[in-house]
């Protein structure tokens, strides 16, 4: 290995990423330079590149002390990074648990091993072949005149975390994203919608999921909450709305865009 090229290293350990105090975050440099040992990150893997540098996965059983950095909860660089950045990071925690969770065949149970030449793993006996999993999800605002409908989502209600957002589900088998977002819609709060438009994804590594969002109008019915998934929804006029998600997420870049279009 060419110990004096630069590199960001996504180093992982006990579900958790090394982050340094200032900067970018993601350790960056020369194995000299950030005095890695190149034995500890000998089975590295390649994620792409950020700004022309190669980007590595390096995983540590334990959260070892390599004399710099902090380990943290992915979710810290949420916002706080440039937004590829933060795709690559989230690469690396998804690549990571497709490696350990792929151990052995789910079609005959013999062990996996991983194909070198891409990021799969391979059957030995029965040559199935698994890739890591990515989970669609629709999320979707819906505008109603000057108002959007939010909803506090039963999982935040029991966290500190109580945030107002948008409705958002994963995408079923056999369906189209655009059937899934009326589907969602309805389940969850009684309403049918119309205009239907496509905004943005965001790959949301949380373990999985790719979120793409739409926006969409109100077109009928009265809301009837699916108390399962939510414990309240509202429409919300945009001037005086509740707490919502952080900056950087989809949801609020879906609900900022919503306010701009009705002020
Ligand atoms: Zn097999």
């Amino acid at each position: 290995m060419n110990t004096e090229k630069n590199c960001w290293w996504f180093i992982v350990a006990e579900g958790q990423i090394l982050l340094q105090p200032q900067g970018d975050f993601i350790p960056y440099g020369n194995l000299d330079d950030l005095s890695l040992d190149e034995a500890l990150v000998s089975e590295k893997v390649e994620l792409g590149h950020y700004q022309s540098s190669p980007c590595y996965l390096v995983e540590f059983k334990t959260q070892i002390d390599v004399g710099f950095g902090e380990y943290s909860d992915l979710r810290t660089l949420l916002g706080t990074v440039d937004d590829r950045l933060f795709d690559i990071a989230g690469r690396a925690f998804q690549i990571s648990l497709f490696y350990k969770t792929h151990q052995f065949c789910g079609q005959c149970g013999e062990k996996m091993q991983a194909i070198d030449w891409e990021i799969a793993m391979q059957c030995q006996h029965c040559k199935h072949r698994c890739y890591p999993r990515v989970s669609p999800c629709i999320i979707v605002g819906i505008r109603k005149e000057k108002q959007i409908l939010l909803a506090l989502h039963r999982r935040h209600q029991k966290s500190n975390n109580q945030v107002y957002t948008v409705l958002a589900g994963f995408t079923e088998a056999g369906e189209t994203l655009e059937h899934c977002v009326e589907r969602e819609v309805y389940e969850e709060s009684g309403i049918k919608i119309t205009n239907i438009e496509y905004v943005t994804s965001q790959p949301w590594p949380f373990p999985h999921s790719l979120m793409m969002g739409f926006t969409a109008d109100y077109l009928s019915g009265d809301i009837k909450i699916d108390p399962r998934e939510l414990s309240s929804a509202t429409w919300y006029d945009v001037d005086n709305l509740p707490a919502l998600p952080v900056e950087g997420t989809l949801a609020r870049k879906l609900i900022n865009q919503m306010i701009s279009q009705c002020v």
